[in-house]
């Protein structure tokens, strides 16, 4: 990560290139970012008026920070770590002690952790943690995932991207692993990793977390924003970006990409009427929002053929604030639910929510697709609906402080938003990475960012920032004239199809 970004750094540009970015989400700001320490000059053109994308964030009448999702900042993240590091905001991140918190299922209100030690290398300190807790699984449960984890230690990268024909299950199947093995750990990984249940996830997702969390001390240890995205992180990188003679516009969507003869980029139409030319152009939009924009004649392309292979799954974030300090716990919870995934009780966990009065959680309401694993299309459900079914789930979680048998009558609910991602990160279900496009595309002037790009870690902040990064190096790289990674192979498949019927 580090190499990557002192390579910009250190190019010695003759001609400094304007290049226009469509989105202002982590990949869009990544990307402007690094083409400005290059000594080119990105524009970002982003459709709304706040920036951030995933991670973007709003004020309600209350000065409330409304969030599209609550955000976990991993160990194992290195380019955000070192874009932290860049921008000087490496305080902003309130690292918590290094631990995995998860709910017992069969036991209301009780937590249990998986501990790492300090000061013991990886992958010692993972064993330790696993070891020592005595709740989850037994001995034997804990020995059968050995099998199944081993050739990922052996053959490391090859063997991980080698499951993606695979669902956990089926994976855990082929390896013998048993069915609690799912129950206590898989359900929870998945569904805070992709927001998807283990029999529909690609076995790849759990591996490449597990790696990472192996291969690196402080790999799973987590940290939280000190504060609301688009302030404490998208803000810095704008600045940075205009510091160095780059910009970046909010509330300007594209509406189309219009070509050359020759099928390269011509120029971007915007919805207020004006059209914006530059040397190179960049995609750091969803996938979903970008199939819609490919222009005709590139539509039979089967580079962006292969996109009609992905799709964004929907997930749903919730804020919930209540009238007293519920008994919560520093830190990131798995909540072992079925309606939930993750959550954190804000006013504990991030220094700008912080309250001694009152607790805010913020919680991811996962699967709530049938795609993903959910009884019914829970995007499509009245917020109330949602909130009162979140509210019997932490009846579970918070026994004497929420619901019926609640001490005082229990903890109210003042406010809650809802708030549906209707397209979120791709749908990492099996046999998808095979048909991520590489960053650089078959259109000389045309490079692909966004977290579904490829990059190895799947779709994550992470991910977007290291796409938004090697987008920057190919346009580095062709400038330059230097060679680049070239542009990933598509799939047979794709190149056989009728492309007319499989045109995005
Ligand atoms: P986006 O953030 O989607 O940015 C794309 C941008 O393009 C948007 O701003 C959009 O408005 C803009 N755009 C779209 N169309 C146009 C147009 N026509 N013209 C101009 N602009 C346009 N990741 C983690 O690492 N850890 C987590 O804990 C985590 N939790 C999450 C929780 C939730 C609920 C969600 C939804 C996501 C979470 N993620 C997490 C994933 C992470 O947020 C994303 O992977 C990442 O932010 C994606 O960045 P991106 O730039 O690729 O895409």
């Amino acid at each position: 990560a580090a190499a990557l970004s002192q390579k910009f750094q250190h190019e010695t540009m003759q001609q400094p290139k304007t290049v226009a970015i469509i989105g202002g989400g982590l990949s869009g700001l990544a990307c402007a970012k690094y083409l400005s320490d290059a000594g080119h000059k990105p524009t970002v053109y982003e459709a709304r008026n706040v920036l951030g994308g995933k991670v973007s964030a709003w004020q309600d009448k209350d000065g409330d920070w409304i969030e599209t999702g609550l955000h976990i900042f991993f160990g194992a993240y290195p380019n955000m770590m070192n874009l932290f590091e860049e921008l000087d905001i490496e305080d902003r991140l309130q690292w918590k002690p290094h631990k995995m918190t998860f709910a017992m299922a069969d036991k209301p209100g009780q937590f249990t952790s998986f501990d790492f030690p300090k000061g013991v290398p990886a992958p010692f300190n993972m064993a330790a943690a696993i070891l020592s807790n005595t709740e989850m699984l037994t001995l034997v449960e804990k020995i059968k995932m050995v099998p199944g984890l081993l050739p990922m230690l052996l053959e490391g990268q090859s063997f991980i991207d080698a499951q993606d024909e695979l669902s956990v299950l089926q994976f855990m199947q082929k390896y013998g692993m048993p069915e609690r093995i799912n129950d206590e750990i898989f359900i929870a990984m998945g569904k805070a990793l992709d927001f998807i249940d283990p029999d529909k996830l690609s076995m790849t997702v759990v591996l490449t977390a597990m790696n990472r969390f192996i291969n690196e001390a402080d790999g799973s240890q987590t940290a939280f924003l000190d504060g609301n995205q688009p302030d404490r992180l998208c803000q810095p990188i704008v600045d940075h970006v205009t510091a160095r003679g780059g910009e970046v516009q909010v509330g300007k969507p594209i509406t189309s990409i219009e070509l050359n003869p020759d099928n390269t980029v011509k120029y971007l139409q915007c919805a207020d009427g004006s059209q914006i030319t530059a040397d190179m152009y960049v995609s750091a939009m969803p996938v979903d929002v970008f199939k819609k924009l490919i222009p005709t004649k590139w539509s039979t392309i089967p580079y962006f053929c292969q996109l009609n292979e992905l799709e964004g799954i929907p997930v749903i974030n919730l804020q919930i604030w209540f009238d007293r300090k519920l008994k919560a716990v520093d830190g990131l919870c798995f909540s072992r639910s079925l309606l939930l995934s993750v959550y954190a009780d804000m006013s504990v966990c991030c220094e700008e929510y912080a309250s001694d009065k009152a607790s805010m959680l913020e919680l991811v309401f996962a699967p709530c697709s049938e795609l993903a694993g959910a009884d019914r299309n829970w995007i499509a459900a009245k917020d109330e609906d949602i909130i009162d079914a979140t509210l019997k789930e932490l009846e579970r979680l918070f026994p004497t402080e929420i619901g019926p048998n609640a001490v005082d009558g229990g903890a109210k609910v003042t406010k809650s938003t809802v708030v549906r991602v209707p397209r979120s990160v791709y749908a990492a279900v099996p046999g998808r990475n095979k048909f991520r496009p590489s960053q650089e595309s078959p259109i000389s002037n045309f490079v692909m960012a966004g977290d579904f790009a490829t990059q190895k870690y799947l779709g994550s902040m992470e991910g977007a920032v290291l796409s938004g990064k090697l987008a920057a190096e190919v346009i580095c790289d062709k400038v330059a004239g230097r060679p680049t990674k070239g542009v990933r192979e598509v799939q047979d498949s794709i190149l056989h199809q009728d492309w007319k019927e499989k045109a995005p």
